[in-house]
């Protein structure tokens, strides 16, 4: 659509253009908060025009002052109908911060209508880069003392985010529509987001994420713990007329959004299974025969399952939030250097503990129970994983020798590697295989799978590949001959560290021996034939 100059210059005079007015919401109550205003030209003969066709033309031709004082008309004067504290956000242009006189041009119009400024944000897009920052910044000083809010628009989309939000007073963070979606499909937006909504905390913003068109894109974003949200979904932009109907039509019913802290998902699994997996992982997480939980770094209880909270002797509800020493003072010394280990990186995998009985008179239990610290992106370790077998059945029907249970103990260090984007140039550890080095030649290149049982080299090979192909985490499983020349199961996982371009630069992970724990699983799969299935389902398959 093409529209002329002289066109947007009667449109000003004829008053044909008019402020429609979408709704903001808190996300994880449906709580209205206020009305994003947006430009609409009532065209007499081309209907509706969007504002990409009109706006660039107002801002190159000194218009873009006129337009922002008619907006702020129409808005404040609509508002006199919108109950306290209903906030109204108003866009500006970037090249309107240059205008020392707009600071007083907002306070009389708001004036006028009586509106008090602390209920007006006032948006501004970074897309366009400020020439001049030092100018900006007094005018953004000076709404800010008028008592208005500040917004970073369409946050992501420019190429000089960061460097505006150092420097002015900004208060709320626009996550822009083009990362909100592919939020529920895209496992890089959905990791932008997460950073960004990270971002907007620690410098006190609010994130408000925009065009939200579907639930499932809402359910990610309240996971992700964006505080505010518009799009579709909650509301298109609307008449000044429309504008009771629609206060009066919230709060809208809360989204339902299972509580993450009662799932297996733990902030890396967040990112890396899509939505759809979780409710079935939940089942999978509670049904199998294991005890499952996972500690952050100061020891609480993220997550744990309901077999885990039985074997507690306590619900799951009881557990989450406390820590492994205020829950369970009698049984901690037994944990405590273990889980200091982890906390260090180290993977430690069937550790025998005999274990107290919760309540006087209630019989010792015999427990195997594995460390496995989970890291982030930046390879520190946020928490640990433990999974608890209890095999004092087991044991005291002979079918697992003491002296066996005892030998899983077991002393191996996660051995770290790394490669490139492309699954070449790989750094593996000399630990890997325990080997000399003579012996490990041709680490670096691809001939590491040499080293693979050939019924493993298929999923491994796969598996690499996927996880090049879609930048999803690696988790595998395989047997590799060791210095004595037998095969031992180790369990690869890593995950890709992303660039400023959104890139994959590199990936780093590492391997654990879970030779023990592989031998366990098949005495304990022999024996118990009707939760094979299950416990299966608890040990992550191979890609
Ligand atoms: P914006 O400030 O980022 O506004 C959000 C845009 O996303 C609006 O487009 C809105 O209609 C659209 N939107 C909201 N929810 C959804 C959704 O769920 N899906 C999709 N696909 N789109 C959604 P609109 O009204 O066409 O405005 C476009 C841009 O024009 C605005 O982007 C803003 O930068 C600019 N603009 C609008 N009004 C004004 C104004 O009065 N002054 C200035 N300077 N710029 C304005
Ligand atoms: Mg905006
Ligand atoms: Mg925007």
């Amino acid at each position: 659509m093409f529209v002329e100059l002289v066109d947007v210059v009667g449109a000003l005079d004829r008053d044909e253009l008019a402020a429609s007015f979408q709704p903001i919401v808190e996300l994880r109550t449906g709580r209205l908060t206020g009305f994003e205003v947006l430009a609409r030209w009532r065209h007499p003969e081309l209907g509706l025009v969007l504002p990409e066709n009109f706006i660039f033309l107002a801002e190159t031709n000194g218009l873009i002052g006129s337009l922002t004082k008619q907006m702020l008309h129409n808005a404040f004067q609509t508002a006199t109908a919108l109950p306290d504290p209903l906030t109204l956000a108003v866009n500006l242009s970037p090249i309107q911060l240059r205008h020392s006189t707009l600071p007083r041009q907002i306070q009389e119009t708001a004036e006028e209508f009586g509106f008090p400024l602390t209920r007006l944000t006032l948006e501004i897009t970074e897309s366009a880069l400020l020439h001049n920052l030092d100018s900006a910044k007094i005018v953004a000083r000076e709404l800010k003392n008028l008592g208005c809010s500040l917004a970073l628009d369409d946050f992501g989309t420019g190429y000089s985010s960061l460097r505006h939000l150092q420097a002015l007073p900004f208060d709320v963070l626009k996550i822009d529509r083009s990362f909100v979606s592919a939020i529920s499909s895209a496992r890089e937006s959905r990791k932008i987001v997460a950073a960004m909504v990270g971002l907007a905390r620690s410098l006190n913003l609010t994130a408000v994420a925009e065009g939200i068109e579907m639930e499932r894109q809402a359910q990610m974003l309240i996971r992700l713990d964006c505080e505010q949200g518009q799009g579709w979904l909650y509301g298109r932009p609307a008449a000044a007329e429309d504008l009771p109907a629609i206060v009066a039509a919230f709060p809208r019913e809360p989204l339902n959004v299972p509580n993450v802290s009662n799932e297996v998902v733990t902030v890396s699994s967040l990112e890396a299974r899509p939505m759809q997996r979780l409710a079935q992982l939940q089942a999978i997480y509670d049904g199998v025969p294991v005890g499952l939980c996972f500690l952050d770094k100061q020891l609480r209880y993220v997550s744990l399952n309901r077999r885990l909270a039985d074997m507690n002797g306590a619900s799951v509800e009881s557990h989450l939030g406390h820590t492994i020493q205020e829950k369970y003072p009698k049984w901690f010394p037994l944990f405590e250097p273990y889980l200091l280990r982890a906390l260090q990186g180290e993977a430690i995998s069937g550790v025998e503990i005999l274990r107290p009985g919760a309540m006087p008179g209630d019989p010792d239990r015999t427990i195997l129970v594995s460390y496995q610290p989970a890291w982030d992106e930046a390879e520190e370790v946020i928490g640990i994983s433990l999974s608890v077998l209890d095999i004092t059945e087991q044991i005291r029907l002979g079918e697992i020798a003491r002296e066996n249970a005892s030998d899983i103990v077991e002393t191996g260090r996660a051995v770290p590697w790394s490669m490139d984007r492309n699954g070449l140039n790989l750094h593996l550890d000399a630990r890997w295989r325990n080997v000399p080095e003579s012996e490990r030649k041709g680490l670096h290149k691809l001939a590491w799978l040499d080293a693979l049982h050939p019924d493993d080299l298929r999923a491994a090979t796969m598996a690499i590949k996927v996880a090049l192909r879609t930048g999803a985490p690696i988790d595998m499983e395989y047997r590799v001959r060791d210095a004595d020349q037998q095969w031992r199961w180790m369990r690869s996982r890593g995950s890709a560290r992303i660039g400023t371009d959104g890139e994959i630069t590199r990936w780093f992970g590492s391997v654990v021996d879970i030779h023990e724990r592989k031998q366990l699983e098949e005495v304990l799969l022999k024996s118990k034939p009707p939760s094979a299935s299950a416990f299966d389902a608890a040990t992550p398959a191979p890609l």
